[in-house]
């Protein structure tokens, strides 16, 4: 089984429901506080969330606040406010489907972004130019994990948290995940953990070479899904629950060629056409995709982002050229050729701009 072939950011909030009482009460910046249950009194109520100072006191999420005020006794508790921290996560993810890619909002503070088919070094520049947006424009801290695959990418945010950005290449993936606790994989709990350790399996390369039978027997399908991971494989989908605010056409030459006068007209057509559609929604574009499909159905996908936005016909077809040329190949005939644009904007917002 190969590995998944693009990277994922993930992108989880720092003590999110902390961070946004912050934003309203800039007052408690050094103070140990800590968001409760909404409706519970001091005596029944728990500790949602406790900012970083709170948890140096070893305050944390699901402790009662009765038990949370004998660690701390001024804690300064604040209620719950979810449909002010739901429009803050709106925010939040409108801005990240904003750069076009399948993004799947795994709960309110959590995101995973899917950038298969982009180099590796764009993926991390776009990674940092989202941190940069959640913590200048947002005023918001947030930890950045990217990796092959979801599950990595989840440990890796895991790992560097809080206001952290680890990135873990594709072949440094066993490396990072080995050393690991089996406690550290998402989704193994408590009980997990024990039976593991029945078995004196207490880090991922104990698993690695495991007998996936008899972690099977132990653990049932999950036994396999997690032999796999502590063999580099995650298979966990980007589950995306939106339409990708991007914008293309993509057409089957007529006949499979590698001529590229004839690649190229077709490009041509296809960019005056995804134009043609950018301007009748006014809105503008700065990230230009090309995509060829060979005669065997191997896919290929190059992306630029541009340093400004436009909606010009002429410039994406000259990107577009630029882009798909070293994917022209001597030996190997093209079927299907694709251009798209994403990182939209609104033609008006830019007119307000400037
Ligand atoms: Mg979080």
């Amino acid at each position: 089984m190969a590995a998944r072939e693009g990277y994922i950011i993930y992108i989880d909030m720092d003590s999110f429901f902390a961070s946004c009482e912050l934003l309203r009460h800039p007052d408690l910046k050094e103070k140990p506080f800590a968001v409760v249950t909404k409706s519970a009194d001091k005596f029944r109520g728990v500790v949602q969330t406790a900012n970083y100072s709170a948890r140096k006191f070893s305050i944390h999420s699901g402790m009662p606040i009765m038990k949370a005020l004998q660690l701390y006794p001024n804690l300064y508790c604040i209620k719950a406010d979810h449909d002010y921290y739901e429009e803050i996560s709106d925010e939040i993810s409108d801005m990240l489907k904003s750069y076009g890619f399948e993004i799947e909002m795994v709960s309110i503070d959590e995101a995973a972004i899917d950038t298969t088919g982009l180099e590796e070094s764009k993926v991390v520049e776009i990674a940092k130019d989202m941190k940069r947006k959640i913590s200048d424009g947002l005023k918001l801290p947030c930890t950045i994990g990217i990796a092959k695959g979801k599950t990595f990418a989840k440990m890796a945010c895991d790992s560097a948290k809080p206001n952290g950005f680890l990135f873990i290449k594709g072949d440094e993936t066993l490396d990072f995940i080995s050393y690991k606790r089996v406690s550290d994989i998402p989704g193994v709990g408590k009980k997990t953990e024990e039976k593991l350790a029945n078995l004196n399996m207490y880090y991922i390369r104990d698993l690695k070479n495991a007998n996936v039978q008899a972690l099977v027997g132990l653990l049932g399908e999950y036994g396999s899904k997690i032999y796999n991971l502590s063999n580099g494989i995650d298979e966990e989908k980007i589950v995306s629950d939106w339409v990708t605010l991007s914008v293309g056409r993509e057409k089957n030459l007529n006949e499979d060629t590698n001529d590229t006068s004839v690649i190229m007209a077709k490009l041509k057509e296809l960019s005056n056409d995804t134009a043609d559609m950018i301007r009748s929604t006014k809105k503008l574009y700065k990230s230009i995709t090309v995509k060829v499909r060979y005669f065997d159905f191997n896919t290929k996908i190059k992306t630029k982002t541009l340093s400004y936005y436009t909606d010009s016909a002429d410039v994406l077809y000259s990107e577009a050229s630029e882009l798909i040329k070293p994917l022209i190949k001597d030996n190997i005939m093209v079927r299907r050729v694709g251009v798209r644009v994403s990182t939209l904007m609104d033609s008006s917002h830019q007119q307000k701009l400037f």
